[in-house]
């Protein structure tokens, strides 16, 4: 009998990943995703801890589902399983088995292969299953197939962790060492994918440029290899891959934005901070100038490239020329979009015990400044695009009857006045309007589909 599975996702998009890979580890044993906790079999929270509040957040979804198992219990439904995964749990899971004991599964992102077990465990006994080891198997060796397509865009996990450790993040902690998985586990994985009706592949990596595995020709290959690889896929249209970091921005995947149609004009670089200062003191081992000839070389390969970053503001001992560089290197580098924090001091980090912790004051108004500069940069960005025709791939239909939202090669989101066959397609999208956040547009008169191969005019289907 089916049984009902319903899993809340916080993070990042490995995250989303993650999620979708324990509804396909659940799957044989009869849980079928639904879209409310209310009455289901099963709850998983899968958090994270980048950012503060996390574990708060936390526990106050955990005392809101506490309700519902009871209620479920109360009217003889049968028992709903209750389990926390991801990186909260990974940092916090005896906290968690302490503070709610009515919490049956707690487990880490390196874990979930093992969800059958545990929830065979949990079934047993009362109590929490706790699971948050750094097993020496690789989870992807157990990993069952996709059990469903993940549609015409899919994110396809190749590497994990880091060996980094900026003095800010959790994430080494989290989720481990650097982990590459080899490459043809992930040609099959991404021929699966297009098999299935996937146009579109994200190769994702906490550091995922840092991705070196094994070739099936017994080579060892990096990134700009393996897209390579992918892009011989037949089918296969659109190839991105996030996120990057700029140490390990190699000459081989930098060529590859230039020779491979398929790989998208779009990059998500984070430099963190524009002062040399800051940056050091985040052990990011990389400087400002190295950041700005880096992005110097892409744009000689790829002169259309849109950039996109992440931004920390308030970091410990940050002075007030400090943030006056960031805002110099975002003036300078140009963003299509980027993403800005305020510094949030994460426990069992270094920097979380560095003297000189900023006011919130100061950081708020530092964020505010920074975001003012992006936001403008990407307005500036997105208002180019008007009355130009784009290629968008249609992933999803809108909010209005008769919508459709797809994506640009630049990652900007655009919706169409379309027909719902156009779905799963690319299409070119003459742009009317440019929101900060979107492009609006019709489908160009005499639709075009655009393959890696050049345009081919296909029948209309507007
Ligand atoms: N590996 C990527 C890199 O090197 O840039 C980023 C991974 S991290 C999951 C995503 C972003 O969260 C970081 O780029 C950083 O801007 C932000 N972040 C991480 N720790 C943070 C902290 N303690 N406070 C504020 N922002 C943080
Ligand atoms: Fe975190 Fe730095 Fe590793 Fe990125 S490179 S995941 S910011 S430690």
């Amino acid at each position: 009998m089916s049984k009902k599975l319903f899993i809340k996702t916080w993070g990042c998009q490995m995250n989303v990943y993650d999620s979708a890979r324990m509804a396909d580890v659940l799957a044989p044993l009869g849980y079928r995703p639904v879209d409310e906790p209310d009455g289901a079999d099963m709850v998983i929270l899968n958090t994270c801890h980048i950012r503060e509040k996390a574990s708060e957040k936390v526990f106050s979804e955990l005392g809101r589902l506490r309700q519902l198992k009871d209620v479920k219990a109360e009217v003889g439904d049968g028992r709903m399983i209750l389990a926390v995964a991801g990186c909260v749990a990974q940092a916090e899971g005896e906290e968690i088995v302490a503070r709610a004991p009515f919490v049956d599964m707690v487990f880490g992102p390196q874990t979930y292969h093992t969800l059958p077990e545990m929830v065979a465990k949990a079934s047993r006994k009362a109590g929490s299953v706790l699971n948050t080891d750094f097993p020496v198997e690789s989870k992807f060796d157990f990993l069952p197939d996709e059990s469903a397509s993940q549609g015409v865009s899919a994110f396809l996990a190749v590497q994990e962790g880091c060996d980094k450790f900026c003095t800010f993040c959790v994430v080494p902690y989290t989720r481990g060492a650097e982990f590459s998985r080899p490459g043809a586990q992930i040609v099959a994985e991404a021929r699966r994918l297009v098999a299935g009706g996937t146009r579109e592949i994200n190769l994702l990596g906490q550091n995922v440029n840092a991705w070196h595995g094994e070739g099936p020709d017994g080579t060892t290959w990096g990134l700009g290899r393996l897209v390579r690889e992918l892009a011989d896929i037949d089918g296969l249209e659109r190839i991105r891959y996030t996120t990057s970091h700029p140490r390990d921005m190699e000459d081989d995947l930098i060529r590859a934005h230039a020779e491979v149609p398929q790989l998208m004009p779009y990059l998500h670089l984070p430099v963190q901070a524009g002062s040399d200062r800051v940056l050091a003191a985040m052990n990011r081992k990389h400087t400002a100038d190295d950041y700005r000839r880096i992005v110097d070389r892409l744009r000689a390969a790829k002169p259309d490239l849109a950039l996109s970053g992440d931004f920390i503001v308030g970091f410990p001992g940050e002075s007030d020329a400090d943030f006056a560089a960031t805002l110099r290197l975002v003036t300078d580098v140009g963003y299509a979009q980027a993403y800005s924090f305020k510094y949030s001091a994460r426990p069992g980090t270094p920097a979380a015990l560095e003297h000189g912790q900023l006011p919130e004051d100061v950081k708020d108004a530092r964020l505010a400044a920074l975001q003012q500069l992006l936001n403008a940069q990407q307005q500036a960005f997105n208002q180019s695009f008007v009355g130009r025709t784009v290629p968008v791939l249609f992933d999803r239909v809108g909010k209005r009857a008769g919508q459709l939202l797809g994506k640009s090669p630049y990652l900007q989101s655009v919706h169409a006045d379309a027909n719902e066959r156009l779905l799963g397609r690319i299409v070119e999208v003459r742009v009317d309007a440019a929101h900060p956040n979107s492009l609006a547009g019709s489908v160009a008169t005499g639709e075009y589909r655009s393959s890696a191969t050049g345009t081919q005019p296909v029948e209309a289907t507007v």
